[in-house]
């Protein structure tokens, strides 16, 4: 049972135990085969990619507003623009 050791790591390539201050796992030869405590993403990312995130939905935000204000209308518009020239010539 040597998996159970708090000094040995399952490899993140592998899965095959290896110990915590390995620099190359012995079973596939990855290098550094343990996944550091630390979060992967930091917080600089993580804010950019939430900004990224919001551009986005503002953009399709505005760009929804633009077909909802200038799309139907234009349909709407060509039966409407009828004068009503014939009511008025028939007083
Ligand atoms: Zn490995």
């Amino acid at each position: 049972m040597t998996e159970a050791a708090p000094d040995v790591v399952p490899c993140r390539l592998c899965t095959e135990p290896v110990a915590h201050d390995a620099k190359i796992c012995p079973a596939c030869g990855v290098k550094e085969p343990w996944i550091p405590d630390e979060p992967t993403i930091n917080p600089h990312l993580m804010r950019v990619a939430m900004w990224g995130g919001g551009v986005v939905v503002l953009g399709l935000l505005v760009f929804l507003a633009g077909l909802i204000m200038f799309g139907p209308p234009a349909e709407k518009d060509e039966r409407d623009h009828r004068p009503p020239a014939s009511t008025r010539e028939s007083r």
